[in-house]
């Protein structure tokens, strides 16, 4: 792509996306030659026919897949070979930046900011990172008697199947791939069929970067029909999935009716973030919340779409909030200066709107936003909106919005609060703002998250696990606990004879 840097609407103008799956290292069309629209929500324009890939086409990707598994072409090499592959990978994507930024940007409506400066970097970041791993982790040696020796080793699984949402496609993709690639297995990537375009450009780097063709394959396509053949198939060995909590119930219904293949959900959230009226900030804390609930559109799995605030300081706390909303107002996602960007399409337009027309109906108070923005445009935009006076049984504050939209409720004493916090079926993440060091660390401790902040909600890091408590999932993305989710233990045995 040869366009400046800043010229990003004539970029987005000549872009042409080849939208055709990548199977055994070749871009294919689906077997059945079907395709579907890629549209984008910045204006509604067509981008590019994707394949509709369905059980054929997956079945030759997994046959792909297995094949390069079995002939041990990418699970045999060393890890120090794996690794260089896989830095050239990431090498490939900083040097593809603006294309693949422009990519994500246009197929699920984010500002290009924050695609050139998160979802970019933290993509090569997290193939970077496995590959520096995967020669330093060492296996174990039991504690055996004299005449034996007991081998604790991991070995990679076979093929995975990682199925991924829309929010962010890159990174979520990279979560996967990443401890996936690095310890040995093949993989086939099914996109969410809202934004497959940076998917398909990732492999094709891949290749570029040394991986040998059939280990990792991208299946295009619909959830219930390439994504549910991938779930249900007996050749795969494991799914990673991340997604809503009503697709990961049938992931392990799949695994049940299929070959018990195992399953690892990252589900949807809740996030709640509980302010003290001890906190001698409270600016910062409103600033961290509406960074963290506007930032990509409210769609995060991990936003903190409640407010849970002391009654003292509840009124100022969403005065100072709702001062922060003008500079999340919907702007052109091809601008560098924009915050917020459009929602990823009409669905989950009319899905905001209903739960704000809900949270409206349910008597909470609507401070500032509520309604669809930039019409002319033909994208799909929401103002950031804030309800005040929420109960925690509303809709608004039960059930993940996955949009702009903060709840604010109040709380009495320290056990409300976490009474209040607690109460979700989600446990994704959390947080508590507090300057008292021993609340800080009690409400810690008690919040059931997998991930708990103090006194911020931004530090993030590949270093550390990322996953959910009840049903925001099982397993971790991320950190070195990844490697658990990709490969098996195996203890072998051997006698050492004694003379
Ligand atoms: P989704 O569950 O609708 O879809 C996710 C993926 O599953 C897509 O690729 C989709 O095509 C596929 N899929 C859908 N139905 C399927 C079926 N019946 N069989 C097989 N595959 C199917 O979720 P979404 O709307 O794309 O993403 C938003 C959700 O993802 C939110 O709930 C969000 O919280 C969650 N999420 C979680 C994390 C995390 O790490 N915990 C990260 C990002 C997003």
């Amino acid at each position: 792509m040869n366009q400046p840097a800043t010229d990003w609407r004539a970029a987005a103008a000549s872009l042409h996306a080849d939208g055709r799956a990548l199977v055994g290292g070749q871009r294919v069309a689906a077997v059945s030659g079907e395709t579907f629209d890629c549209v984008s929500p910045i204006d509604g324009r067509k981008l590019a026919p994707i394949a509709r890939c369905r059980g054929e086409d997956v079945d030759a990707a997994v046959a792909n897949a297995r094949r390069a598994f079995e002939d041990r072409r990418w699970a045999g090499q060393a890890p120090v070979a794996r690794k260089k592959v896989l830095l050239r990978f990431a090498e490939k994507i900083l040097g593809a930046r603006d294309e693949l930024a422009l990519l994500e940007t246009l197929d699920m409506g984010k500002p290009i900011g924050a695609s050139l400066h998160a979802d970019v970097p933290a993509t090569a970041r997290t193939i970077g990172w496995y590959a520096e791993v995967v020669d330093k982790v060492y296996d174990e040696i039991a504690p055996a008697p004299d005449t034996a020796l007991a081998l604790i080793t991991r070995e990679p699984m076979g093929v995975i199947g990682a199925i991924v949402p829309w929010n962010y496609p890159m990174i979520m993709a990279a979560w996967k791939l990443g401890p996936a690639l690095a310890t040995g297995n093949s993989v086939v990537l099914k996109p969410s069929e809202k934004s497959p375009l940076t998917a398909l450009r990732l492999a094709e780097l891949a290749i570029e970067a040394g991986l040998p063709e059939g280990v990792f394959n991208v299946v295009p396509g619909y959830g219930q029909e390439a994504g549910e053949a991938l779930a249900l198939h007996m050749d795969v060995d494991a799914i990673g999935f991340t997604g809503s909590t009503r697709t990961g119930r049938r992931m392990l219904e799949y695994a049940g009716r299929s070959n018990l293949k195992r399953v690892y959900n990252e589900l949807g959230g809740k996030s709640a973030f509980v302010v003290f009226d001890d906190f001698d900030d409270l600016e910062r804390a409103a600033k961290t919340i509406a960074g963290s609930i506007f930032y990509n559109q409210g769609e995060s799995c991990n936003a903190p779409s409640r407010a849970i605030v002391h009654e003292r300081v509840a009124e100022r706390f969403v005065e100072l909030v709702t001062a922060q909303a003008p500079k999340y107002q919907p702007g052109d996602p091809l601008e560098l200066t924009t915050k917020m960007g459009a929602v990823v399409d009409e669905v989950q337009l009319r899905t905001v709107l209903g739960y704000i027309d809900a949270g409206c109906n349910e008597g909470a108070a609507l401070v500032t936003g509520g309604h669809r923005a930039r019409v002319d445009s033909g994208g799909y935009y929401v103002e950031p909106t804030v309800f005040a006076g929420v109960r925690n049984e509303m809709k608004i504050a039960r059930e993940e919005i996955f949009g702009p939209v903060l709840s604010v409720i109040r709380f009495r004493d320290e056990a409300e609060a976490v009474r209040l916090a607690n109460d979700s079926t989600y446990g994704l993440q959390a947080s508590v703002w507090s300057s008292h060091v021993d609340r800080a660390h009690r409400v810690a401790r008690a919040l059931r998250a997998g991930t708990v902040h103090v006194n911020q909600y931004d530090e993030d890091d590949i270093t550390v696990p990322f996953g959910g408590y009840k049903q925001s999932g099982n397993g971790r993305d991320k950190s070195l606990h990844a490697f658990e989710k990709y490969t098996e233990l195996k203890t072998t045995w051997l006698r050492i004879n004694p003379r």
